[in-house]
């Protein structure tokens, strides 16, 4: 969603805020950037609410306020944008870590990180999503505040982490270390976002050999050479895979068990819907909707399946 806001706006983005302060001055463009991705394939959106936490808009010089009124237009955005559908489409609420991603040092303290995600948690729940999407999570620390707020709401969620080049996340744990971290009977999948395919396909392969419920994975569109710094102000549409490697990792994945494929910054909803086309062939629509297969064709960073009743992450 940032990334695509960023291309579609053609509007710089403001950090800290970055995706979040679109929420404020491009609504309609949240709206049918998520109307774009269900019409690409995708089950589930997954709500512009990065960087909404009350936290990141003080560090920016706004308001308690101004954070919640950025989290309640990315809501209505999403379910202005599901309504339209032509098929069931789920929210995933997503939550993510209080600095940037790819930085995982913290100078905050544990209590603080606590309080946001606390606060930010019950957003999301009263919101009544579907499921709460911790995402691009890069260390053990943030992991484990997350967590414990999100088993404070009692809501069904997902734990997505982004990965360095050997498949452990960014802080260096070890992929095991997020799935133990992580255990809950309201855990639905585990999921990798928000790294390079091939980084990407190190962690899967980790995390295949280390946790039987269902898996995600949506990379990033980076090739791996093109390793991009946070503080650099717009995603390089133009420097990331698309079309066939983005496809065919993701089929790969799919072949290979991954009950959700999909992808994060840099990818389209043509890569996304090329992806649902290529799932459709290989596993049949029907498969694909079956809960049985627990195949997602979706894509997560736009979009996630799950089964409300089972619990279980599957394609739609
Ligand atoms: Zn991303």
């Amino acid at each position: 969603m940032g990334s695509r806001l960023e291309q579609q706006t053609k509007v710089e983005p403001i950090l800290p805020l970055w995706s979040a302060a679109y929420n404020h001055t491009h609504p309609k463009d949240v709206k049918k950037i998520h109307a774009e991705y269900i019409a690409a394939g995708a089950d589930i959106c997954t709500t512009n609410t990065y960087r909404t936490l009350p936290g990141i808009y003080a560090k920016a010089g706004r308001s308690h306020a101004e954070a919640y009124e950025s989290f309640s237009h990315a809501i209505d955005a999403v379910y202005q944008a599901i309504k339209e559908a032509d098929r069931k489409v789920y929210i995933a609420g997503s939550s993510a870590t209080f600095e940037d991603c790819y930085k995982p040092g913290r100078t905050v303290s544990d209590q603080f990180l606590a309080d946001q995600h606390g606060t930010h948690m019950q957003w999301l729940a009263d919101a009544h999503v579907d499921c709460i999407l911790l995402e691009t999570v890069p260390c053990a620390r943030e992991l484990k505040i997350m967590t414990s707020a999100v088993r404070s709401v009692g809501k069904p969620f997902i734990v997505s982490v982004t990965v360095d080049e050997n498949g452990n996340l960014r802080d260096g744990t070890p992929i095991a270390e997020a799935v133990r971290i992580t255990d809950d009977s309201n855990r639905v999948a585990i999921s990798i976002n928000c790294s390079p395919i091939l980084h990407a396909d190190n962690a899967f392969n980790k995390l295949k050999s280390e946790y039987g419920g269902p898996i995600g994975v949506y990379p990033n569109g980076l090739k791996e050479d093109e390793i991009l710094g946070i503080d650099d102000a717009c995603w390089p549409f133009e420097k990331c895979h698309h079309g066939g490697h983005f496809v065919g990792a993701g089929l790969a994945w799919a072949q290979a068990g991954a009950q959700i494929v999909g992808g994060c910054c840099g990818v389209g909803p043509e890569d996304i819907a090329a992806l649902r086309v290529a799932l459709s062939k290989q596993f049949g629509i029907a498969s694909i909707e079956s809960a049985g297969r627990m195949i997602a064709p979706a894509l997560a960073a736009h979009a996630l399946h799950y089964d409300h009743t089972h619990h279980h992450v599957f394609g739609g």
